[in-house]
């Protein structure tokens, strides 16, 4: 097998020479100042080593990466019964599509979407002051990188909620239908800061170990959920993590991902590793083009693959 101390800077080199970047999201305006030619890509391995290349330390707007984190947390305090307020069906659609609500009444296919993040964000509400719940959530983020130095980029944030029209449409739809229990201005308040959280893909990587190491954290040796859990958060990333991509980076890369348009992927490859690319420009279902790339060419490179022993 070949040793990820070559490929990943051979990979970042690569990559690196590559013009076919795809373009930066400016639907965020705050996103569109991102250096298009940022390339970063850190591996955790379960044995504790963490092996990087390229700007694997520079932070950056994780976007709905963080919808990982907040579906754990959701799941933590209600459970099963989260289910019955969102899907786990793939949607086919755009992560920001409204169409499928209606013939749903108000249930978003799947936790992924922003239809499905917006409610559980609004489970993760119950009880608490927004800031509260953000807090909870930030938390939750350092305790899992066993890092407090991560923030939330507050720029990005109000860019997002001064322009964010389409997610409130989301918001007050599912508010119509009974399936939002909070005003829609609290619940996507605390959804744009979540999204706003900024990481390296070093911290990244760190804190989604729990998910390649059935639930614990192999660094800190925290329990952070069941193994059946992280088997299900698996699922639902492998089937759902991409939007409408999600089938294809399944056939490319072979592994559960999630993606965000700040141009991140989280992979993990289960007992394994767990990895964190970034590159900003995105391909044409809004997910990093290079980070699908590097990512397939790794997996490949390391024969690892959810689909063989
Ligand atoms: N905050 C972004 C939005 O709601 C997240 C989208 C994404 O990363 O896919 O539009």
């Amino acid at each position: 097998m070949a040793e990820l101390e070559e490929v990943l800077p051979a990979l970042a080199e690569e990559m690196a020479a590559r013009t076919d970047r795809g373009e930066v999201a400016d639907y965020i305006p705050q996103l569109r100042k991102i250096d298009p030619d940022r390339f970063g890509i850190a591996v955790a391995l379960n044995d504790g080593r963490v092996i990087t290349a390229g700007d694997a330390d520079e932070a950056f707007s994780i976007q709905s990466i963080s919808k990982m984190f907040t579906l754990t947390l959701a799941l933590g305090k209600v459970g099963d019964a989260l289910w019955r307020r969102v899907g786990r069906e793939p949607s086919g659609n755009p992560f920001n599509s409204i169409v499928q609500l209606e013939h749903e009444l108000g249930i978003p296919r799947n936790p992924f979407i922003n239809a499905g993040a917006i409610v559980v964000t609004d489970v993760l509400l119950a009880g608490h002051q927004p800031r509260e719940a953000l807090g909870e959530i930030l938390r939750f983020i350092q305790f899992l990188a066993d890092d407090d130095g991560i923030a939330i980029d507050r720029e990005v944030a109000a860019s997002e909620r001064a322009t964010g029209y389409r997610n409130f449409a989301l918001a007050n739809y599912m508010r119509a239908f009974g399936n939002l229990q909070h005003e829609p201005e609290l619940a996507l308040g605390v959804y744009f800061h979540h999204c706003a959280i900024a990481m390296s893909c070093r911290q990244l990587a760190l804190s989604a170990q729990f998910l390649a190491h059935e639930g614990r954290n192999p660094a800190t040796g925290h329990s952070v959920v069941s193994a059946e859990r992280a088997r299900r958060i698996l699922a639902l990333m492998l089937t759902c993590g991409h939007y409408d991509g999600s089938g294809d980076f399944a056939f490319r890369v072979g592994i559960p991902g999630k993606s965000g348009v700040g141009g991140g992927i989280i992979g993990i490859v289960p007992g394994v590793a767990s990895i964190a690319v970034w590159s900003p420009g995105l391909n044409e279902n809004g997910n990093s083009r290079l980070g699908s790339i590097a990512l397939e060419k790794l997996t490949k490179a390391m024969n690892w693959s959810v689909f063989a022993p």
